[in-house]
């Protein structure tokens, strides 16, 4: 996973993206499933403080953690589904 550490570097990122509305995705209908977040720790999509902020093409979410990390992922598989982090980033950053 790449961190980014400027606002900078995650705008262009995340520009290269097709971001869509969350609702797209039904990230909790996926189940309980671990991701590594950038903040360095291991989270489930299904706890109460992981939120969906965005999704985009094609399988990929971006998730906030309580910690105000940032992470895209990507949801891979057919029958057992994984998450594969891609970058992430400090939420401050972007202040
Ligand atoms: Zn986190």
């Amino acid at each position: 996973m790449i961190i980014f550490k400027t606002k900078k570097e995650a705008k262009e990122r995340l520009q290269k993206e097709t971001i869509r509305p969350p609702h797209l995705l039904r990230l909790k209908g996926y189940g309980s499933l671990d991701y590594n977040c950038s903040c360095g720790e291991i989270h489930n999509i299904k706890e109460k403080h992981v939120s969906c902020k965005s999704s985009a093409k094609p399988f990929k979410a971006l998730l906030r953690c309580e910690n105000n990390f940032i992470t895209m992922i990507k949801i891979e598989g057919f029958f057992k589904k994984k998450l594969i982090s891609e970058y992430g980033f400090d939420s401050k950053i972007m202040d």
